[in-house]
């Protein structure tokens, strides 16, 4: 079993976008914070096309709005492996899925599994 297993879980991420265009997104869209202030370290063809935008309001209809997108992301259930390494418990083969750093097997609930060459089962190299 996992330590400190923690399950999945979603939670909203809020995101403010500058926007300049005709109401129907057609236009420009600028990652901004709830102010309208421009995020640091965009493009810098962001800013130039920005001071554009400003210059020309008759182009828009929706004309240096701040508009405020809400998404739900999900966080996958995860925990500690007993080699201390974080393990994010995602379907990667069967539900189950392996510690990257030590190679242990575990299901979605954190459970320790065997690897799964040894699940048994029918198997193609088996004489009838
Ligand atoms: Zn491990």
């Amino acid at each position: 079993m996992l330590k400190n297993y923690t399950p999945a879980e979603y939670r909203t991420v809020t995101e403010y976008e500058l926007v300049f265009d005709d109401g129907h997104n057609n236009g420009f869209g600028f990652p901004c914070d709830s102010t309208g202030k421009l995020l640091e370290g965009l493009n810098p063809a962001a800013y130039e096309n920005r001071l554009r935008c400003m210059m020309h309001p008759e182009q828009f209809v929706r004309f240096n709005e701040v508009i405020r997108h809400d998404r739900r992301v999900k966080d996958f259930a995860h925990g500690t492996c007993s080699c201390g390494n974080e393990v994010e418990l995602i379907d990667h083969y069967l539900g189950a899925c392996q510690c990257g750093k030590c190679g242990k097997w575990y299901n979605l609930f954190g459970q320790e599994l065997l690897p799964p060459d040894q699940w048994g089962g029918d198997s193609l190299d088996e004489d009838y």
